[in-house]
């Protein structure tokens, strides 16, 4: 019996030797690949490095954008502005463009606080609040325009254009000019329609604590801004998202890459 005994202690003990021996040496494999990573990343910054850095949500050192998307109105209480046949509701518009924008922020790695990502009403004060109190670091908000002429895309921070939001601002325009409009209406300031020496914003722009801006994709009331709304709705929204990253880039809110 006492053999036994000590024949089982010695057999968990070289268990317990072996286990740790193992977990050191997944340690080492583990870190050896970061270093290569590192090393790939530093160096020639590979497309495929950075994007499967990407892929693995490793944004800068680990820290995470958390991106505010808002889809603009919503519910039957506010559709929005309509198309001239009024069956084109901006509201679907804009949440349609915001869950496009969302996977692909989502594939950049990026966190997303959506403000709704259903046909709801949300009122317009709770929504800078809510990503005020979430910490957003980055708040856009996903618009159609309307008029009875005019088309093409344009982007609004606040009346006395902040260094921050005017750069956001201007990479979403720069990026979706490059992937196609109607028409480039360039970065505006304050509120459409108001006297631009009244100093009014946008209550999204005004009231969110992180950069933020507006942006109008083209207008419903155009056929033009509509077929490239439809045709581009992909495209524009990996492009926005691109442009959030880049814009968090250069604002230093993430890590360059
Ligand atoms: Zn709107």
């Amino acid at each position: 019996m006492k053999k036994q005994n000590k024949h089982t202690f010695i057999y968990w003990d070289r268990v317990v030797i072996a286990l740790c021996i193992f977990v050191l040496i997944i340690i080492f494999i583990v870190m050896g690949i970061k270093a290569i990573i590192g090393a790939f990343s530093d160096g020639d910054k590979s497309d495929a490095v950075q994007a499967a850095n990407m892929e693995a949500g490793l944004i800068g050192d680990g820290q995470k954008l958390l991106v505010c998307v808002d889809a603009g109105h919503g519910g039957e209480e506010d559709c929005g502005a309509l198309s001239n046949d009024e069956k084109r509701f901006e509201s679907n518009d804009d949440l349609n463009m915001a869950l496009a924008v969302e996977k692909h922020l989502k594939k950049l790695g990026a966190d997303v606080l959506m403000i709704r990502n259903e046909d709801k009403y949300v009122e317009l004060y709770s929504r800078p609040e809510t990503a005020n109190d979430a910490g957003a670091d980055i708040y856009v908000s996903l618009h159609r325009n309307s008029a009875e002429t005019g088309q093409g895309v344009e982007v609004w921070v606040n009346y006395d254009a902040p260094d921050d939001d005017t750069l956001l601002a201007k990479n979403i325009l720069d990026g979706l000019d490059e992937v196609g409009i109607s028409q480039n209406r360039g970065v505006q300031y304050g509120y459409q329609g108001y006297d631009p020496t009244a100093k009014v914003n946008y209550v999204v722009n005004e009231k969110s604590n992180m950069p933020s801006c507006l942006v109008e994709l083209g207008f419903i009331t155009d056929d033009e801004d509509n077929r490239l709304f439809d045709e581009n709705l992909d495209a524009y929204a990996k492009s926005i998202a691109e442009s959030i990253v880049k814009s968090a880039e250069e604002l230093n809110i993430i890590e360059q890459r």
